[in-house]
């Protein structure tokens, strides 16, 4: 400390002396701005935070005088704030706005609260300012930084990550090494970190940088799924972590046989329900995309049942439910081909998928019978005749055909119309895998998979099926069809049959 410092530390300590109140410096405010990020320094005063006016003049080009006895003025390109030095007040242009402390020197300096920024700057300042005081942040024109809350559970043998945006912000989940990275498509975050007890699974939440957040991996660390949800004002991601296999702490996991993989972590019995973890390892996943089509719509009713339950209702309200149902827990993207009560020819309900490069087309229908007692579910995939099948195979050559980089490559070509032809065994190994999830939970009719020439699926490009899923001429399973319960099961077994035809294509593919 030179003498010069030495004396103006003597005159802080004497002036405040008389105050009563020491200055102490604080943890800077950061400065958020397209530029980048600086650091505001900070003065407590009690336990009030200032901030000195010729900081605030470099950052934002004010222009700051001492006038006569007292007064001091803040302007900006001819806008002026009068601050008076004994007053917790600020003028505006006649108004008066008020500050929780008065201005104080340090020094040479003069000392405004960090409240004179939200206040008073921003009623002259051409640009958004907006200060976030719980995390020291002060954001400068229309950057995205939103506010990040992270929430830690135990939940059974695992744990989870609540995680809300807001204003919303899309986030990117992706595992590299010990620790998750999350990526959020924003400017900067302003987060607030959780504490996290020892467990062996997650280790630390960290912000990695200005737009990602770390969660460090701890040894018990088996597998993470990670749903991303939008709520009114903010995005929430969850992601769930469970222990790795070989950590069977919990000697009932035997009598609880998991829906899910033989491969895929099993979760311990617990009261709370246990995140279904069949979507870990999404991102490398053969199915990204799934059409569900819900038959009928519009003036074409489909089948009315004898208490008047409409088929194109019905088959609305469960495709809803088994788009909630994977979205939510498997973290695939749903397209409904219809979502509300519309026709919808059924090229277009197929062009949709295939438009929207769906990776299974799944269709719901009711069925109706003259037979009053006939009664069950099923599931049905393309069938072609001899000369359908033919033409296709011999048009599924290949033409070279020009590149915009001057090369050439290969494209493969194939009549639209039976685009289905390659898909058929997986289309057949999907009604199957259905059918055994049917099984006990959902009745069946004593044919359940069958072939047949329906239009909609020929041109599906992409494995494809039609579930009938009963019968609305039958006045039992009318009621049984609308039934929350019913439909709540038909929609887990739709789920579990989805997530084993994944698991055969991914292991096929040899990403797993
Ligand atoms: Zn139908």
């Amino acid at each position: 400390m030179n003498l010069r410092a030495l004396s103006l530390f003597i005159l802080v300590v004497v002036v405040n002396g008389i105050q009563g109140q020491p200055l102490s410096p604080a943890a800077p405010l950061t400065v958020l701005s397209k530029e980048g990020r600086r650091p505001l320094a900070v003065t407590l005063v009690g336990d009030q935070e200032f901030v000195a006016l010729d900081d605030l003049a470099v950052l934002f080009q004010l222009t700051v005088r001492e006038e006569t006895l007292g007064a001091i003025t803040v302007s900006y390109k001819g806008k002026t704030i009068v601050l008076t030095t004994d007053q917790a007040l600020a003028s505006v242009a006649g108004k008066l706005i008020s500050l929780p402390a008065a201005p104080v020197r340090s020094g040479r300096r003069s000392l405004v609260p960090v409240e004179f920024i939200s206040r008073a700057l921003t009623t002259v300042y051409d640009t958004r300012l907006d200060l976030r005081k719980p995390s020291h942040l002060l954001v400068v024109g229309d950057l995205r930084v939103p506010r990040v809350t992270i929430r830690y559970e135990a939940l059974g043998t695992g744990a989870r990550l609540t995680i809300d945006a807001a204003p919303r912000a899309a986030s990117v989940v992706s595992q590299e090494n010990d620790r998750l990275a999350i990526k959020f498509d924003a400017d900067a975050l302003d987060v607030a970190l959780p504490q996290i007890p020892a467990q062996g699974l997650i280790q630390a939440v960290r912000v990695a940088d200005a737009v990602s957040i770390a969660v460090d991996l701890g040894p018990r660390f088996g597998a993470f799924r990670a749903t991303a949800q939008p709520l009114d004002a903010a995005s929430r991601l969850t992601i769930d972590v469970v222990a790795a296999q070989t950590d069977t702490s919990s000697p009932g996991s035997p009598a609880s046989p998991s829906p899910g993989s033989p491969g895929s972590p099993t979760a311990a019995p617990s009261a709370a329900p246990l995140p279904d973890l069949s979507g870990v390892g999404q991102s490398a996943s053969a199915i990204r995309t799934i059409a569900i089509d819900p038959g009928h719509g519009g003036d074409d009713t489909g089948v009315v049942g004898s208490g008047g339950t409409k088929e194109k209702d019905l088959t609305l309200a469960v495709a809803r439910r088994v788009k909630a149902a994977i979205e939510g827990r498997l973290g695939i993207r749903v397209l409904l081909t219809r979502d509300e009560d519309k026709k919808v020819p059924l090229d277009d309900r197929s062009a949709a998928a295939n438009n929207n490069k769906a990776d299974l087309f799944l269709g719901l229908h009711a069925s109706a019978s003259l037979r009053r007692g006939t009664t069950g579910a099923a599931i049905f995939y393309a069938a072609f005749d001899k000369d359908a099948e033919d033409k296709a195979r011999a048009s599924l050559g290949t033409e070279r055909l020009p590149t915009f980089t001057g090369g050439s490559r290969d494209i493969e070509l194939l009549t639209w119309d039976l685009a289905q032809i390659r898909h058929v065994d997986r289309s057949e190994q999907l009604a199957h895998l259905l059918e055994q999830q049917f099984h006990d939970r959902v009745p069946l009719s004593p044919h359940p998979v069958e072939r047949a020439p329906l239009h909609v699926l020929e041109s599906a490009n992409m494995p494809a099926v039609i579930v009938e899923i009963g019968y609305l001429t039958n006045v039992d399973q009318e009621k049984q069809l609308t039934a929350n319960e019913f439909q709540n099961t038909l929609v887990q077994a739709i789920v579990d049959a989805i997530v084993k035809f994944r698991d055969a294509l991914d292991a096929d593919r040899g990403t797993r």
